[in-house]
């Protein structure tokens, strides 16, 4: 078998005001390997010493690091994504031995990190204010622009190198500093992150990385009066309770939530193409995507041969730990996905659905799931309503325009959507009629730095990337003058 190579698992620390900190005597959580259940390290939790310690860091760091110039912290983002890129294939191995995804995904996520860094170094420099013209001579009036302060960051397990990242580049870019709580579950990118950070001379406080229980750290951090911001990737249920605290306190959230992204394929598509890459997107990173194609619509004329190309790309996937050079899906991120999967199955299942393909937990060891084909599922079953999170494709059937966008937008979710047509009137049409706030109209085409990603109803709310990615960050001053 031919296996990128074997690593030791790297140490794991808490990074507080430019220092790595090690267990010494706090406690402890094993990290296991999702693809053999088997422990790979130990990640230390903060205590609340250690997180008044990372706060009050960022807060004394804020008032340098908000003085900064641009240039300088062009400089630092711009050093960075270039350690990134040298660090990438170390800092990929990682990823595969707590979060399980294939080697080369892992290592696609770690360089697009590098892009998001770039991206923030060009663009924080243009971080402009504005003049305007005043009523009465010798007055003048100025907007400024100006770091929000000390923020608090939640990132998430299923792309945790690229989750992390977004919010730090974003943060140190426009001048705040971070408070950082990585995932637990898979710790490794984030701690390679933050010495990434720390080489490229970013100053002690402004990134500080702690662990703990999520629930336990987020209502500290987000209570703190030192924070005035919070940027939280994960769960609706979850994002919605920190944004209930945020708003309580008067804080500005930035919230990037789950969504159910339906693909909507026409009658005039392109189908085997649209079959191929929708299953192709299903599957990457074991359906774990926030932006999954998660509900296929087909017109009824092109839906058999869209089940047919889209159940041949299936049956073909290699399932296998995320080392082995073949393979295509790795593992679920963690135990509890799997009868998650399961659950959803046997909804679709009582609901009198066909399981096409797949259906169950493959193997004994590992979170292994096989890709899984599911029709006739009922638009009322758990498998349209609620995100999946796994390697689940429900695949029905829709007769026209009004009917499949009225489908496409009865959930709360408004994240991704995916659309194939031929005919520019559809493409045009889809686009403007879907509740989302990315589509993908006849390709994948999101989720690069310099577009903005964000959603909309349930799935959140600002953007990350593009040129909006500044301002969750920032506040507008305004001031007035008379000479
Ligand atoms: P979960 O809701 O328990 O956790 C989701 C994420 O939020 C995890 O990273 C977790 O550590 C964190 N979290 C949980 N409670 C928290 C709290 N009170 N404060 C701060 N962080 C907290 O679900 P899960 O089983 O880990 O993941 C499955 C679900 O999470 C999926 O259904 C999906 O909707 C969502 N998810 C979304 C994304 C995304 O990119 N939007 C990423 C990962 C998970």
């Amino acid at each position: 078998m031919d296996t990128v190579n074997a690593p030791a698992y790297p140490d794991l620390f808490l990074f507080i005001d430019g220092q790595f900190l090690a267990a010494d005597g706090r406690r402890q959580q094993d990290v296991l390997n999702p693809a053999t259940g088997t422990a790979v390290g130990k990640l230390p939790h903060a205590t609340r010493e250690d997180l008044d310690h990372a706060l009050a860091a960022a807060d004394r760091a804020f008032q340098t690091w908000r003085r900064s110039s641009p240039v300088e912290r062009s400089k630092v983002l711009r050093r960075a994504a270039e350690l990134i890129r040298e660090r990438a294939p170390e800092i990929a191995r990682g990823i595969v031995l707590d979060m399980g995804k294939p080697y080369n995904e892992a290592l696609a996520e770690v360089n697009g990190g590098a892009e998001h860094a770039e991206w923030h170094a060009e663009e924080c420099r243009r971080i402009y204010g504005r003049v305007i013209p005043p009523r009465v001579d010798g007055v003048r009036q100025l907007v400024l622009r100006e770091p929000i302060g000390v923020c608090a960051a939640f990132t998430p397990w299923n792309f945790p190198f690229n989750q992390a990242i977004r919010k730090v580049v974003a943060a140190a870019g426009s001048g705040c500093t971070l408070v950082l709580k990585g995932p637990e579950d898979a710790p490794s990118a984030v701690v390679a992150l933050a010495r990434v950070f720390a080489d490229a001379g970013l100053p002690a406080g402004c990134l500080n990385l702690v662990w703990g229980v999520p629930a336990e750290v987020s209502d500290y951090l987000i209570r703190s009066p030192i924070v005035r911001k919070i940027s939280f990737t994960g769960s609706v249920p979850v994002g919605k309770q920190l944004a209930a605290l945020a708003g309580s306190l008067m804080k500005r959230c930035t919230m990037e939530l789950g969504g159910h992204s339906p693909a909507i394929v026409f009658a005039d598509a392109d189908v085997e193409r649209a079959a191929e890459l929708l299953a192709g997107l299903k599957y990457r990173n074991a359906g774990q995507v926030c932006v999954s194609p998660s509900r296929m619509y087909v017109h009824e004329q092109a839906y058999d041969r869209f089940l047919e190309k889209f159940s041949q790309v299936t049956a073909a996937l290699k399932v296998g730990s995320g080392l082995e050079k073949d393979t295509k899906m790795g593992p679920l991120a963690h135990q509890r996905r799997v009868p998650t999967m399961q659950s959803f199955v046997e909804d679709a299942d009582a609901r009198g659905a066909k399981i096409v393909l797949g259906g169950h937990k493959l193997g004994a060891a590992g979170n292994f799931f096989e890709p899984t084909v599911i029709t006739d599922v009922p638009d009322d079953s758990r498998l349209m309503t609620q995100e999946p999170f796994g390697p689940i494709a429900p695949i029905v059937r829709f007769k026209d325009f009004d009917e499949v966008v009225r489908r496409a937008n009865s959930l709360p979710y408004g994240l991704a959507s995916y659309a194939f047509t031929r005919s520019s009137r559809h493409a045009t049409a889809i686009a403007n009629a879907l509740e989302a706030g990315m589509v993908n109209i006849n390709h994948f085409g999101i989720a690069l730095s310099e577009t903005p990603f964000g959603g909309i109803k349930d799935s959140g709310y600002g953007s990350e990337g593009g040129a909006e990615t500044f301002d969750g960050y920032l506040v507008t001053k305004f001031v007035t003058q008379l000479n």
